[in-house]
């Protein structure tokens, strides 16, 4: 019988969300009367940008008429989009960025994802613990990493580098050899966010090695701090060992009509084996064309109007609304005696469990006593442990509601 890919048995169940799930219907079920307030998802709640789908109506009728149609559009996505993402995100933040440097795609988890194909099977990964697990996964699936060492909760053969309230949320250069570091800044789960003198120690790190950032900027929509950068590319010097993935979810909604994009400068160059330089910018074009076939016509158009002036106000409007929950939940739990991290340039507010109580028993409790349903820091990695995070992504009343009930409890 044919083989399959065996670095697929490494692979850990996907035990956070599942467990979370499975914990919540067995109360609810002993509980059918108790109204449960979920601030653990990390999805959007609030509409499309009436800009965008007025973008998104018009794009449509383009559809349905045959002098208008369009049918398969470039690979890399339509040069309308990526000239407004030029503007827009890099030429009005002093940061010069050529079309044929971005592609457009339906998301950052593939983008994300998919990118490690570009590299050797034998490159070290490092990420940062806690972490968003589709950057380890991949390349587990890929072959990178070793075992899964379930007492240490980690694989061998992966770097992680801890971020915790210790090292305030910045991640130390790793001790050995990391060829790849997949960084996420605002973070998701931590919510904290690196400024720009951190940035560039990394920036700096990566170009005397020779290492790659893999910079994941899908909550730069939320940055409020003037100096946390927007784009790695305001560091200096970055450009040449930076790839950088956005994403239209977090930013606009988008997280169900699907539009995001990549940044692969010109400059950016691995080696062959025989150390020959290759251009990263040439591979990526080259995978993104012969595996995929564009973001619709009609969603390139929606995003695209996130650009104009009605729709950038729009979307500043909600994500003003989204912080705000943050800021209602960081200083109610302030109120009640617990420390909250994050929360000011993210959606995600991540808090020290009280009295040194375990992510999960924390979760039980906020679930019983609070009816609060929320996501256990350990689920993102070991140095999640004695942490939680909480979102903001639910209605103001809601979250207003769930504080309330976390100060009621003992
Ligand atoms: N990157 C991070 C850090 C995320 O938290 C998420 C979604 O939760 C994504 C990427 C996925 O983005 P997209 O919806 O564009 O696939």
């Amino acid at each position: 019988m044919f083989k399959v890919n065996q670095n697929f048995a490494r692979l850990q169940g996907s035990y956070l969300f599942s467990e979370i799930a499975h914990r919540v219907a067995e109360y609810t079920k002993a509980n059918p009367d108790k109204e449960l307030i979920r601030l653990g998802i990390g999805d959007v709640t609030r509409p499309l940008a009436p800009a965008v789908l007025q973008a998104i109506d018009a794009a449509t009728r383009e559809m349905a008429d045959a002098k208008t149609f369009m049918g398969y559009g470039p690979e890399q996505g339509y040069e309308f989009l990526r000239a407004a993402i030029r503007q827009g995100d890099y030429a009005e933040r002093g940061i010069d960025i050529d079309l044929d440097e971005i592609f457009v795609s339906d998301g950052s988890k593939c983008d994300t994802g998919n990118f490690q194909e570009l590299l050797s099977p034998d490159v070290r990964v490092g990420v940062t613990d806690p972490v968003y697990p589709v950057y380890v996964d991949t390349n587990v699936m890929a072959g990178r990493s070793g075992e899964f060492d379930t007492a240490a909760s980690k694989f061998s053969n992966i770097t992680y580098i801890p971020t915790t309230a210790d090292n305030n949320f910045v991640p130390a250069l790793p001790q050995g050899k990391v060829d790849v570091m997949y960084l996420c800044s605002p973070n998701n789960p931590t919510g904290t966010a690196l400024n720009k003198q951190q940035l560039k120690v990394w920036v700096d790190w990566a170009n005397e090695t020779g290492a790659l950032i893999l910079f994941d900027g899908a909550y730069e929509r939320f940055i409020t701090d003037r100096d946390v950068p927007h784009s790695i590319y305001e560091i200096e010097g970055a450009k040449s060992c930076a790839v950088e993935f956005r994403s239209f979810s977090k930013t606009a909604g988008f997280t169900g009509t699907r539009c995001a994009y990549t940044i692969v400068p010109k400059e950016l160059f691995g080696e062959d084996e025989s150390g020959s330089k290759v251009s990263l910018n040439a591979m990526w074009l080259r995978r993104h064309t012969t595996k995929f076939n564009g973001v619709s016509y009609i969603v390139q158009r929606g995003a695209a109007a996130i650009y104009t002036a009605d729709g950038k106000k729009q979307v500043e409007d909600t994500i003003k609304g989204y912080l705000e929950n943050a800021a209602i939940i960081k200083s109610g739990l302030a109120e009640i005696g617990i420390t909250s991290y994050g929360g000011v340039n993210s959606p995600y507010v991540w808090l020290k469990t009280p009295d040194g109580m375990t992510s999960w028993d924390f979760f039980d409790k906020l679930l019983r006593e609070a009816n609060v349903v929320g996501t256990p820091g350990s689920g993102f990695g070991s140095a999640g442990e004695g942490y939680f995070r909480l979102t903001a992504f639910n209605t103001k009343e809601n979250t207003e509601k769930a504080i309330q009930r976390l100060a009621n409890l003992k």
